[in-house]
């Protein structure tokens, strides 16, 4: 199981970081796809205009890159209100200095507020319920495995700390502790050589036109020590084409780096032929997308195709959680 947040159309660095795993998982497991939207409301919650057409654009990257909804089920994480049920539930059971140590939630209280009384102010109890709502998407479906990068494997303890906790509390072997599926994440950095991210408008888009990706590549930094176009680059100082190189060109690094090292070619163009591997390497995606905005009812079809999928499993494990609390689940 595994979500991502509706703040945006996805850029190459969703791509390589998390959607190339998810397809391979789609093939190997039987794999929930989340976009949450309640979890876009944590941080977001002064400025939801744009957070229901965002669901629809996060689904369109999904679906063009090859998500399929036969294999694997995508959904939207605010038409499985189970979810918030559970999320309920559990929270009964959480520790508060659970929520409050939780490393991911201290690096959103970092970004949201620069200092203790605007995080007063802006930090909502939802916020703080974070870990707790993300342990119930994951337990919902009761996923066993939980694709991370090795830098993020904390993120789901918290996640392993409640499940323990839940069984240990009524004597069950209910929910299965969610392991870590380490994936190999490569790091892409933005155009300015910075991390890649939405937010620092330095990332290409799936969905950037084949115009855009060519005037955003030729803003990628490169040797700044190569002043002239007859000065050798040095492509272990090239900070962002060269390591695009390694994933967009493989097969040409070795001329690239002959190339560049002999000033046989400059920067510019350098970067140019950058532009056109990448635009090649996303065109079919760019298609299929293309095609899939044309008909956004589509879409919502197969959102609402997952939807009942995930409410099911999802609806099975509420109902069990009440049995096991001594509960009456009383139908609606
Ligand atoms: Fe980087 Fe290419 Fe310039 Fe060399 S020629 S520094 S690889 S952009």
């Amino acid at each position: 199981m595994s979500g991502m947040r509706p703040t945006g159309r996805l850029h190459i660095g969703h791509y390589f970081g998390a959607l190339t795993n998810w397809l391979a998982f789609q093939n190997k497991y039987d794999a929930f796809y989340s976009i949450v939207d309640w979890h876009a409301l944590t941080t977001k919650y002064q400025n939801t205009a744009e957070i229901s057409q965002n669901v629809i654009e996060v689904a369109l990257d999904w679906l063009s890159v090859g998500l399929n909804p036969e294999q694997s089920t995508i959904y939207v994480q605010s038409a499985v209100r189970e979810t918030a049920e559970l999320h309920l539930l559990l929270s009964m059971y959480t520790p508060q200095n659970w929520v409050e140590r939780d490393p991911t939630l201290k690096d959103m209280v970092k970004m949201l507020a620069a200092n203790h009384e605007e995080a007063l102010e802006k930090v909502s109890y939802g916020l703080l319920g974070y870990p707790v709502l993300m342990s119930a998407d994951i337990l919902g479906p009761k996923a066993n495995l939980v694709p991370v990068g090795r830098d993020q494997e904390a993120h789901l303890e918290f996640t392993r700390d409640l499940v323990r906790r839940f069984n240990h509390f009524f004597n069950v072997d209910y929910f299965p502790e969610p392991k870590p599926e380490f994936t190999e994440i490569p790091v892409l950095k933005g155009v300015d050589g910075q991390k890649m991210g939405k937010s620092y408008q330095n990332d290409i888009k799936l969905a950037d036109t084949e115009e855009d990706t060519i005037k955003k590549v030729k803003q990628m930094v490169t040797d700044r020590t190569r002043i002239a176009k007859s000065d050798p680059g040095h492509v272990d100082l090239c900070e962002v084409p060269w390591p695009m190189y390694g994933i967009f060109g493989k097969n040409i690094s070795s001329q690239v780096k002959t190339e560049c090292e002999s000033a046989a070619i400059g920067c510019v163009d350098c970067k140019t032929r950058l532009g056109k591997l990448i635009n090649e390497f996303l065109r079919p995606i760019r298609e299929k997308r293309n095609k899939l905005a044309k008909n956004p009812e589509e879409v919502i079809k197969i959102l609402e195709y997952g939807n009942i999928k995930a409410k099911k499993v999802t609806q099975q494990t509420v109902i069990d959680v009440y049995e096991i609390m001594g509960l009456r689940y009383w139908k609606n």
